[in-house]
């Protein structure tokens, strides 16, 4: 099985072909969302189609100007057994919000899931110090994983010694010698894959590129395939429990 453990699902038009193209290719997506209301409408539409895929939800910083945190959807949310997660959320030095309110939305998703004891999902560009000082005051308290790695091992290895997985998407196709190393330094116990929305314009789900990042992997770390698949299938365990409640196969 490839997981893809962070993809936009809520973005496709399309959900029922996306799974069913999953389903052929024995890709197992995990759902990430934007907004809180495309999370609560994302599990109407997972409803629809009987089907019980693992949903991050939360407000990604570019959709802060679109959505203010609510308290009581969140918690709400919360409840529905699909949700094992919080995300994307995080910090993002390149936008016009003030890192100051995103900072303050970021506080509201950690303190949620630390109170629930769930994963995050996070995302983050060009403010790795702000982020890192955030999440050490939760330190021992949160667990989840960094989206669309593409640092310095330096910079990954904070978000390691406070209990982060690493998320890599199409960046390690590239086959740039920096991220080699790194993938090599981080470790494939510390590793799991994406593809998030790089190709949802296209508004259909390519199966080629999670398989294309695993092959890639397995070939860089001398890693068989299945056990790949293996290492990355209890990494995401361990963050999000069993997969096997979950029915995308049935
Ligand atoms: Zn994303």
């Amino acid at each position: 099985m490839f997981i893809d453990a962070h993809l936009h699902v809520g973005m496709f038009l399309d959900i029922k072909s996306l799974t069913e193209c999953a389903s052929k290719y024995q890709i197992f997506p995990i759902a990430v969302a934007t907004t809180l209301k495309e999370s609560s409408n994302l599990l109407k539409t997972l409803d629809s189609l009987n089907l019980k895929l693992p949903v991050f939800v939360g407000i990604h910083p570019w959709y802060l100007t679109q959505e203010q945190f609510d308290e009581t959807l969140m918690e709400n949310l919360l409840k529905d057994k699909r949700v094992v997660g919080i995300g994307e959320c995080g910090l993002d030095g390149k936008i016009a919000t003030p890192l100051d309110t995103q900072l303050s939305v970021l506080e509201q998703h950690l303190e949620f899931a630390k109170h629930y004891q769930k994963p995050v999902n996070l995302h983050i560009r060009s403010c790795h110090g702000q982020l890192t000082k955030a999440l050490k005051k939760y330190q021992g308290f949160l667990s989840g994983m960094i989206h669309n790695t593409t640092f310095s091992y330096e910079v990954c290895k904070n978000y390691l010694d406070l209990g982060f997985k690493l998320s890599f998407g199409h960046h390690i196709l590239f086959n740039q010698d920096k991220l080699n190393q790194v993938l090599k330094k981080v470790g494939l116990d510390n590793i799991v894959l994406e593809t998030d929305f790089d190709y949802v314009h296209t508004g259909l789900y390519d199966p080629s590129l999670i398989i294309k990042e695993y092959e890639y992997l397995s070939a860089i770390s001398s890693c068989e395939l299945s056990k790949l698949q293996e290492q990355l299938c209890t990494n995401v365990s361990n963050l999000i429990g069993t997969l096997n409640e979950f029915n995308l196969y049935c």
